[in-house]
């Protein structure tokens, strides 16, 4: 798997140092399950974290207890399994482990809602309710319409393809967009384009039509 799009530091030491809501985590933890780079990253922060914790103590540090110290945030990560891809058709598992767990199954499991023009939801129910959290499901070839955000967007692409002005994002990507970006997600055509979505604010939708359908649908 070759991902090219990936979190922000900023992001990913927010979430090495448990500083990040859940929501965001979520999106977090989904992507490193599929992404060995940004797993070395959180590592690297979490040993430092751990490192600097211990200097914190009165006790003076020896050397030979080095490789205690960076144990035990290296296993929190290590638990993460990679998922192989899914390319020819949807087969599982598709929804990294981070995820399953809040779906309790993989994609057979999941209870999608109709949005319309063929396009789905399923809300993802965490223990706060400052980020709404929801599987996507775009059909191939179709437009999400064009929005700019209350707050930030994460989307992490979990199947098929979408493109929008900023690029192309595959199995494992992860958009972070802001306030200041006006986008037109398009799913490539051949097959649908399953997404995490995670905001903090609702969608400002462009189009009349779509932001009276809005209150209904919830995004
Ligand atoms: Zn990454």
């Amino acid at each position: 798997m070759n991902i090219e799009h990936h979190p922000s530091e900023a992001l990913l030491l927010d979430y090495a140092s448990g500083a990040l809501r859940e929501g965001w985590s979520v999106a977090i933890a989904a992507h490193l399950a599929l992404c060995p780079e940004c797993r070395q990253v959180v590592r690297d922060f979490e040993a430092i974290g751990a490192a600097f914790l211990e200097e914190l103590k009165p006790t003076p540090l020896s050397g030979d207890r080095l490789p205690d110290l960076i144990s035990v945030p290296l296993a929190e990560v290590d638990r993460l399994d990679d998922v192989p891809a899914p390319r020819a058709s949807i087969s599982s598992p598709v929804l990294p482990e981070p995820l399953r767990r809040y779906v309790g199954g993989d994609l057979d499991q999941v209870p999608w809602r109709r949005l319309g023009l063929g396009a789905y939801q399923c809300l993802i129910s965490t223990g706060e309710d400052e980020t709404s959290v929801r599987l996507l499901r775009i059909p191939a070839g179709k437009p999400v319409p064009s929005h700019t955000h209350g707050g930030l967007e994460l989307t992490l692409v979990l199947h098929g393809v979408f493109t929008d002005t900023t690029g192309q994002y595959a199995r494992g990507d992860l958009q972070e967009a802001s306030e200041t970006l006006e986008h037109q997600p398009y799913a490539a055509a051949g097959e649908d384009c399953i997404c995490l979505a995670v905001t903090d604010a609702p969608l400002r939708f462009s189009s009349i039509a779509a932001r009276v359908v809005q209150p209904l649908i919830g995004i």
